[in-house]
């Protein structure tokens, strides 16, 4: 479905965005994988899927904070893999406090990741993408792209944000054979989920079963959590021809959260 396009997917090291990956190369792309970790895990993941899906498959580890180290991801995919035909804007960070105890810091990084990041991505590799005609831009947005919860002002802020840019591109990209849209999940249990459990059960006096029951999937109606290959098949959809005619909008993976 996707063969002889190279995908760029940010944050593919871990959770969601290493799903994505893996379903895109079964799907023919090439990918560069992007995010933090162990060098020689990054390396394992990367041989693996080469091996696994028969197609290219590379690492950059630019971080996301860093301007400078993000056009070189671009670049870097440009010139290694043939372009950036397929954008996943995946990579996202967490922290969980009320306004008034909220660290400037962690403000600044969770727009830096999960917003600033894509303006970037999407600035360094429009111009190619239009040349062609063709291209693909999927922002990962959340449940928290479209309602709030506390204490996660930061999140909710980029996330809403994500959605913003993602209907501007879309505009920008629509008479150049470019769609830009954005995939909101409810709660998938990854890492950057998993580190919130074990707080929010001493935060709040109760066991982690009753975190997960009573605070995280209190508004997610199925109460279970959303299987990250969903939404990686979600994602996958957004990039085939047959999406062509979707752009500037969102599709919700969560559960009945939003309803
Ligand atoms: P995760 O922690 O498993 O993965 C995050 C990825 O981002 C990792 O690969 C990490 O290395 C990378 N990353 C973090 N900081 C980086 C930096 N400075 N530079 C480069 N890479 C960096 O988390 P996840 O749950 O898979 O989250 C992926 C995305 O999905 C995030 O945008 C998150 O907000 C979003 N999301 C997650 C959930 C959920 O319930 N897990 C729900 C909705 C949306």
């Amino acid at each position: 479905m996707l063969k002889g396009k190279t995908a760029l997917v940010t944050g593919s090291t871990s959770g969601i965005g290493l799903a994505v990956a893996k379903t895109l190369a079964a799907k023919g792309a090439h990918v560069m994988l992007n995010g933090l970790g162990d060098a020689t895990e990054i390396e394992a993941i990367r041989a693996a899927m080469a091996k696994d899906y028969g197609v290219e498959v590379g690492f950059h580890g630019a971080d996301l904070t860093k301007p400078d180290q993000i056009e070189d991801l671009v670049k870097t995919t440009q010139s290694k893999l043939g372009g950036v035909d397929i954008l996943i804007n995946n990579a996202g960070i967490q922290f969980v406090a009320p306004i008034e105890e909220f660290p400037a810091a962690k403000w600044d990084a969770i727009i830096a990741i999960n917003l600033t990041s894509a303006y970037h991505t999407i600035h360094h590799s429009f111009a190619a993408m239009k040349e062609k005609g063709w291209g693909r831009i999927v922002n990962m947005g959340s449940a928290h792209s479209l309602v709030a919860s506390p204490f996660k002002s930061a999140y909710v802020a980029a996330k809403h944000g994500i959605l913003g840019l993602t209907k501007t591109i879309a505009l920008e990209g629509a008479e150049f054979g470019i769609t830009c849209n954005c995939v909101c999940p409810g709660y998938v249990l990854t890492p950057l989920v998993e580190k919130q459990i074990p707080d929010t059960a001493k935060a709040r006096g109760i066991t982690e079963e009753e975190v997960i029951k009573n605070v995280l999937l209190a508004a997610q109606p199925t109460k279970k959590f959303v299987d990250e290959d969903d939404i990686a098949e979600t994602f996958a959809f957004l990039c085939s021809d047959a999406a062509k005619s979707i752009t500037g909008t969102h599709i919700s993976v969560d559960g009945g959260w939003t309803a």
